[in-house]
């Protein structure tokens, strides 16, 4: 844990007791402050009790006695419209700030010269962080890892000189902390996203290159015209502008089992340029990137029945991501898909239908992508990921293509069958293990 010492003995309310909020609770207390914790949820304040934080119903309190409000990244700041306890602190005049804020004022207090490498982007943030730590840690480095990607940075162990903090940022994250100003900022591709939350691209893109700007070495991929107008007003001394194509002097994406896709190839640049500024050479980078072995749930090769190989890729929640995956196999696909869909649905993936021999709809989904597909892409409404799996695995099997793979993409948010799309995942691993002659 980080014990957050810039407000011991100030008083702090914390709105919003998720992972990250009950953390901030439990490193400010360690910190010595005097926290009052609230969500307007009651599972969340059974968790707080559970671990004697002090709770106070911060609808009635008087917020001019407290420093500062600190607000879980999931609580509405601005868009669709602030949160009560947003307006309720601004009206006190008090800031209001996220963990990443206490993260930054603490490394500035105990070790300002701490190695602090901190990555955002519409997408791609959870590969290239993982990349980046994996490396690292490969390098022998003394590495934490965290942020918005698995643990909450204040559960992380403190900064110290020579330990290198690598740390996921969503826009959200980023909108509350004002003075972050990490030693290496990477800023990997800026598309429309959370305008729900955000209000206008312009606001979104905004808050994204606050991250670069405030770095003392700004990584940017200059492949999209928001990320180049950003670099462009970046000091050239402290930008290292990258492209997808700068991984070929690292490493072959294509040849890499969890690496594929053009996308990867943005990550792997991305990591490799924030790798050299913390000093690694490029023999390390290569040897760290070749032993990647990927995130869960992302591209996720789960292991083969005779020829076919199966795939977990639960985390593509829109069109968007599933067409990064549809792009990585040239072939053969045999396409698991559906739950609650996005606007627009499939149809922006037509291009990519030939590489498809079957598809499989599960889900809510199931009559809207029958209707897009209709024509094009032969398919069959299986309701549940158990038919689904069994099916696709029965025809690929059976089919003549080279290299078939069952492919779960789901194009969709999962919420109508899953709580999530780890669960969903974890769901298709489980049945696909179980499926007779498999192997790893
Ligand atoms: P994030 O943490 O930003 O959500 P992930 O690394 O978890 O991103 O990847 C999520 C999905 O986004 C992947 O499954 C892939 O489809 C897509 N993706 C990954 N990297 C990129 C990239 N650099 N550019 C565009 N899409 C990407």
């Amino acid at each position: 844990m980080t014990p957050v010492t810039s407000f011991r003995d100030k008083r702090v309310a914390v709105f919003g007791l998720g992972g990250s909020g009950l953390a901030t609770c439990e490193a400010l207390v360690a910190g010595g402050a005097h926290v009052t914790a609230w969500d307007d949820g009651e599972a969340g304040r059974e968790k707080a009790r559970a671990k004697s934080i002090p709770l106070g119903d911060l609808r009635n309190a008087d917020f001019t006695a407290f420093d500062a409000l600190v607000l879980a990244p999931g609580v509405p700041l601005t868009h669709p419209s602030p949160h009560w306890s947003v307006e309720k602190a601004r009206a006190a005049g008090i800031e209001i700030i996220g963990d990443l804020e206490l993260f930054c004022r603490e490394r500035e207090a105990i070790a300002p010269g701490a190695p602090f490498v901190a990555i955002t982007g519409t997408n791609g943030k959870s590969t290239t962080t993982a990349l980046i730590a994996h490396v690292l840690r490969q390098a022998g480095r003394d590495v934490q890892m965290g942020g918005n990607i698995g643990t909450a940075i204040l559960s992380l162990e403190p900064p110290a000189p020579g330990r290198v903090h690598v740390v996921e940022m969503s826009s959200f994250q980023i909108d509350l902390t004002p003075s972050l100003k990490p030693s290496v900022g990477v800023l990997l591709n800026v598309t429309p996203d959370h305008l729900d939350r955000h209000g206008t691209m312009e606001n979104y893109a905004a808050i994204k290159e606050r991250l670069v700007a405030g770095a003392e070495l700004a990584v940017v991929a200059v492949e999209d015209a928001w990320t180049k107008a950003i670099a462009a007003r970046i000091p050239p001394s402290r930008l290292g502008a990258i492209t997808a194509a700068d991984a070929a002097a690292y490493l072959d994406v294509s040849a890499h089992p969890v690496l594929r896709g053009r996308h990867n190839g943005q990550n792997v640049a991305a990591a490799a340029a924030a790798a050299a500024a913390v000093g690694l050479s490029r023999e390390q980078i290569a040897r760290g990137l070749s032993s990647f072995g990927g995130l869960a749930h992302r591209l996720e090769p789960i292991g083969r029945v005779g020829p076919v190989v199966f795939v977990n890729d639960s985390k593509a929640t829109n069109a968007d991501s599933t067409e990064k995956a549809l792009s990585s196999f040239s072939d053969g696909v045999f396409w698991i898909l559906g739950g609650k869909a996005k606007e627009g649905g499939i149809a922006p993936l037509e291009p990519l239908f030939a590489r498809v021999e079957k598809a499989y709809l599960i889900g809510d989904a199931t009559e809207a992508f029958a209707a897009t597909l209709d024509g094009t892409v032969p398919f069959e409404r299986c309701g549940t990921m158990d038919v689904a799996v069994a099916k696709a695995a029965q025809d690929a099997l059976a089919s003549k293509a080279p290299a078939p793979v069952v492919l779960l993409s789901p194009a969709c948010a999962s919420y109508d069958q899953y709580p999530n799309f780890e669960v969903r995942g974890d769901h298709f691993r489980t049945l696909v293990s179980a499926l007779p002659g498999f192997a790893r």
